[in-house]
């Protein structure tokens, strides 16, 4: 197949309710720029997209944690974000938001054309509302009992604690997040995108022409959709921050985030083609362009299933071609959060380690979670900077650079070459195989080709020893090394660059050679006998030990931290009389023995010495104590509970728990020890 001339590649749209972090930047972010830095090279036409995500739920969550409106919270992130893409390099060709009134505009004639050609159909369901706050509550704002888990904390879409999928109607004991007042259903009317029907229409056969050729993962999720059935999806929602639907008599309802956002994509392309005055719909209409969605994951249905689906109703759309979903990046070990403040964070590594791009592109490129989860450690980052780059690529550069500069006053000394076979290869491959690499997303496999030219060079140079030679003696050998040597250096400017563009750009100006170059320059010398090269830099400083445990310090703090970062706090409970309290009869207790209930995981059961009796007492804590070390300690316990069989066996009372935010049980406990059946009031 020939390779397409344009190309329409976009990055996800991040949420602007966070900074950016390397998650991100290796999920997408980086290999996404690498393709296209790459296309580019190659002569390709490509509009790279990106913006911020600004709508959905989330968002207005944060808002009214911190109590500020909405419009304020993507406003602070939009900027913060879009200045680190910036300030890492991220060539977009545009980053735009959804909150733009061009976006609503995209949207909303998106929304009215699938409308009005009949493709939604209408249901009226009932939905959670709140009458204090007079407002119907997104699943996020529902908060009730895990029946899985027991969590008391769990959302109306997801158990935080346990993991698991849930609707609001599976909660035990739903509350609102807003007023803390059980929600009453009430009716309301959506629209919805039917899936099931596209699916038997045209997405099932669609997916079997990707079938070869999207990645394994990617396909993988997406048959496991098709085969659960898909289902009607619906595309709107009861809230008030978002793209209004634009239908007469049907205020408060928006469209539902994941319809809008992707059609962020063309919203952007639109704002790209007002400031350049270039036509952005060949990059979305001609059937020879190309898509390609770089996402993480978590997006993979949104960007398979749903937003071609999309596309396709609208009729006059190019589907994505290529659907390179990255894998998850964790670090130093644990899974990135950004609740938990576990995280690199983009704009905060670029403080840290000024003029340093590079070497988190190399480092995070290197560890790329393209097949599967992968792990950043600041020890492995320092090793792989410090022996990779500045020990190789560094060292290699700055040696032919100070040598031309002693023996040859900073000129090229020969046209002649001596090549060694070595070098060559290495050459060779880079050209013929990474070029497959990249247009195949396997960036890591190309990186390894594109250093191993750095890595051949050094080694000639080391082994060649020209400062051994006797420049008098042996002059034309030592200048056929110089100039071998330089010409590696010219080469590695041209492969290196979409990989790591800086250290291209500076490779470029040592030699003084122009700063645009194309990817068959790899295969010209362009440093005739003469040329004058330019000073020499030093390419990569190396990483001090004192860097790196200032980094391991700094996420120590923001473990020792969690207990204030609270997660969703539980509302306040409605008052009670002081006899209510009065009726509850809690006293220490002292534990005299523990064992785990047989087949239940998370129970075990306690003989409480509770001073007036010793009692068993069931309590769901296994999963936090093991039994041999909480027998003999103080807790507090409600003795007048009302006895209950659990698992057979009767339970006479309540240990009472705190639950630290990372979902974490602690005893309550007297701060010194006292007599068992010490009453607390
Ligand atoms: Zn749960």
């Amino acid at each position: 197949m020939k390779a397409p001339q344009r190309y329409t590649v976009t990055a996800a749209l991040p949420y602007a309710n966070g900074p950016v972090h390397i998650g991100h930047l290796a999920g997408c972010y980086l290999p996404a720029d690498t393709y296209v830095r790459f296309l580019r090279l190659i002569g390709k036409d490509v509009l790279f997209i990106c913006g911020s995500d600004e709508h959905g739920v989330p968002i207005t969550l944060k808002a009214r944690d911190l109590g500020i409106s909405p419009q304020d919270v993507v406003d602070t992130y939009h900027k913060l974000m879009g200045d680190a893409f910036v300030d890492m390099g991220i060539s977009f060709d545009v980053y735009s938001r959804t909150s733009s009134a061009i976006h609503h505009e995209t949207a909303q004639e998106f929304f009215l054309n699938l409308y009005n050609t009949g493709e939604f159909t209408e249901q009226v369901t009932e939905q959670f509302f709140d009458e204090q706050e007079q407002t119907f509550l997104a699943d996020r704002y529902i908060i009730g009992t895990c029946p899985n888990c027991g969590n008391d904390n769990a959302y109306g879409d997801q158990c935080e604690k346990c993991g698991k999928s849930l609707s609001p109607s599976d909660l035990i004991n739903p509350r609102s997040k807003l007023s803390g007042n059980a929600p009453v259903k009430k009716s309301t009317k959506h629209w919805f995108l039917p899936l099931d029907k596209y699916q038997d229409e045209w997405i099932n056969d669609w997916m079997l022409t990707q079938k070869d050729k999207w990645r394994s993962n990617v396909y993988g999720q997406c048959k496991s959709w098709l085969d659960q059935g898909l289902q009607p999806r619906a595309i709107t929602r009861d809230l008030d921050w978002g793209v209004k639907v634009p239908l007469q008599g049907e205020e408060g309802k928006v469209l539902y985030v994941w319809f809008d956002a992707p059609i962020g994509y063309i919203s952007a392309s639109r704002e790209w083609s007002e400031k350049t005055g270039k036509d952005w719909k060949p990059y979305w209409q001609d059937e020879h362009s190309q898509l390609v969605h770089f996402i993480g994951k978590d997006n993979i249905v949104f960007h398979c299933i749903i937003f071609p689906a999309i596309l396709k109703a609208h009729g006059d759309y190019i589907l994505p071609d290529q659907v390179p979903a990255n894998e998850f990046l964790n670090l130093e070990g644990e899974k990135i959060s950004t609740s938990r403040n576990w995280a690199v964070w983009l704009h905060e590594y670029l403080e840290d380690f000024p003029n340093r791009r590079d070497e988190l592109r190399y480092v995070l490129t290197s560890i790329a979670p393209e097949t599967k989860d992968s792990d950043f450690s600041w020890k492995d980052y320092q090793t792989r900077v410090n022996s990779e780059l500045a020990d190789i690529l560094g060292n290699f550069v700055n040696r032919v650079m100070v040598l031309t500069h002693k023996y040859f006053e900073g000129k090229v000394p020969t046209s002649e070459f001596n090549p060694s076979a070595e070098v060559e290869d290495a050459a060779t491959r880079i050209f013929e195989r990474v070029p497959d690499m990249i247009l195949g997303y396997e960036f890591r496999a190309g990186l390894i080709e594109t250093i191993g030219l750095a890595r051949a060079g050094n080694k000639y140079l080391a082994d060649a020893q020209p400062w051994k030679l006797n420049l008098e003696a042996d002059r034309e050998e030592v200048e056929k090394i110089i100039a071998y040597s330089l010409d590696i250096v010219s080469r590695l400017s041209v492969a290196l660059s979409p990989y790591l563009p800086d250290t291209s750009a500076r490779l470029r100006k040592m030699l003084n050679l122009p700063a645009a170059f194309v990817w068959n320059d790899l295969l010209v010398s362009h440093l005739p006998q003469g040329h004058a090269i330019g000073l020499p830099e030093i390419l990569f400083k190396k990483i001090e030990d004192d860097q790196i445990d200032a980094q391991l310090l700094k996420l120590e703090a923001s473990k020792a931290a969690q207990p204030v970062q609270v997660k969703a706090h539980a509302p306040v409970k409605s008052s009670i009389s002081y006899d209510d309290f009065m009726k509850m009869d809690i006293r220490v207790g002292t534990i005299l023995e523990a064992v785990k209930v047989p087949k239940a995981d998370k129970l075990l059961q306690l003989l409480v010495d509770t001073g007036v009796d010793k009692r068993t007492v069931v309590s769901g804590i296994a999963e936090h104590f093991k039994p041999e070390d909480i027998i003999g300690q103080q807790v507090s316990l409600l003795l007048n509970l009302e006895p209950r069989k659990i698992k057979g066996i009767e339970s006479q009372g309540m240990i009472l728990m705190a639950e630290d935010a990372d979902g974490k049980l602690k005893f309550v406990q007297p701060g010194e020890v006292v007599n068992p059946g010490a009453e607390i009031r």
